[in-house]
């Protein structure tokens, strides 16, 4: 398009964002401008992501001895909808956590497909995250729910003319062949021996920025909007910089409850399910697909203990809402003494500690970490007796405490 009406188009977006980022509870995802150039010749050419091609990658990714590919149901226009499903059977059998990951309920997010791509990658790789993965794990993948909508140019409807995303609330014999699909799947699923634990739903969103839909604590509960927190939180710190923090949020107390995919697994399984929606950006400058989709599979791999990861995220079933820096226990102290904090958000820290003229004496911690509560034990035995200051650096936060040792 031209420079300027590309400008226009951009603060037309920003505009829009600013209003979407407020009055979330309506939607947040689609395409930035349904009347432009753009709009007709990407949705006219399916998208960039067309059901031919995902028809051929479906025959790419099934020569994987990890992958089996299931016909689920039909369309309204009777297209066959597929279910993905990668596991490392040939690993000891145990019961592996089961993540499902939706994409393309609007057609117009082609970048929910990018992203969604880029983890079956990962899974199907000899990296040791998709090694790790699917052995631990079994993925149920949809990677179009609405193929009806991508072949007939829809931004966001079925063949019917109607947001599979967000009518959920319908009565079941009355809802859209997708749905009734979905909802089946997901009912079989949940009493399997290994139900769901995650379910995540792949889009795109004009906001041009990458976010999850956060689902407050009015309409769940505390517990479910802790686990929400840890998730993003752990995908964003595998990310540094690129994915927002859970400030885009929708409440199922008002109108938006039970109409979504999500709001299911809510009404239905309560914190069971950690469901939520993920918007990439639905704009030309969206680009790290894989980064993205690396963060995503490691933040589900931490999320389910896969690595075993050890930071505590909570202590007393509660998120730490402020810095803090303890005192050193015990002190004074011989020859060794535990340093304690806690940390709002992931963030790069540094701990140091300093003897009285200030010489920088010992670096207990110089790296990015994780929320939560941290601690850290400081060995003096090759220090003298004295009084020594420890020092930690977080964000625009400097913190510095006294501590004795006596020999
Ligand atoms: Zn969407």
């Amino acid at each position: 398009m031209r420079k300027s009406s590309y400008i226009a188009v951009l603060m037309l977006m920003t505009v829009f964002y600013s209003s979407a980022q407020e009055k979330m509870a309506s939607d947040p995802c689609g395409f930035p401008d349904t009347t432009s150039l753009e709009y007709k010749i990407a949705s006219s050419g399916n998208w960039g992501y067309g059901y031919d091609t995902l028809l051929y990658d479906l025959a790419q990714w099934k020569k994987s001895p990890f992958v089996i590919v299931d016909s689920i149901g039909a369309t309204v226009q009777n297209r066959t909808m597929f279910l993905m499903t990668i596991q490392d059977t040939t690993k000891i059998s145990h019961a592996r956590k089961r993540v499902w990951i939706h994409a393309r309920t609007h057609p117009g997010e082609v970048q929910g497909t990018w992203v969604t791509n880029e983890i079956i990658k990962i899974l199907l790789s000899n990296s040791s995250l998709g090694k790790k993965l699917r052995d631990s794990c079994v993925f149920n993948i949809v990677p179009m729910y609405n193929p009806d909508g991508v072949e007939l140019g829809k931004a966001r409807e079925n063949a019917h003319d109607v947001d599979i995303e967000s009518n959920w609330n319908v009565d079941t014999s009355a809802s859209e062949p997708e749905v009734k699909v979905l909802r089946k799947i997901f009912t079989r699923l949940m009493t399997e021996p290994n139900p769901i634990q995650i379910a995540l739903n792949m889009h795109s969103s004009t906001g041009t920025k990458r976010f999850f839909v956060y689902h407050t604590v009015k309409g769940t509960s505390q517990l479910y909007s802790t686990i929400q927190i840890k998730f993003i939180d752990t995908v964003r710190y595998n990310f540094p910089g690129g994915i927002q923090p859970y400030n885009y949020s929708i409440s199922w107390k008002d109108s938006a409850a039970r109409q979504y995919p999500e709001s299911w697994f809510w009404f239905n399984h309560k914190e069971k399910v950690l469901a939520l929606t993920y918007e990439d950006m639905n704009d030309i400058s969206a680009n790290s697909f894989d980064k993205t989709a690396n963060a995503i599979a490691r933040g589900i791999a931490d999320q389910l203990g896969i690595f075993g990861t050890s930071v505590s995220f909570v202590e007393n079933g509660t998120v730490p809402t402020e810095f803090l820096l303890w005192q050193n226990f015990p002190n004074p102290f011989n020859p060794t003494t535990i340093i304690k904090y806690q940390l709002p958000i992931a963030n790069h820290v540094s701990l140091r500690v300093y003897d009285i003229l200030g010489r920088e004496v010992a670096t207990l911690i110089n790296e990015a970490q994780l929320y939560g509560t941290h601690s850290v034990t400081f060995n003096a035995s090759s220090l003298s007796s004295g009084v020594y200051v420890y020092r930690l650096i977080t964000g625009n936060i400097i913190e510095i405490k006294k501590m004795q040792l006596i020999r």
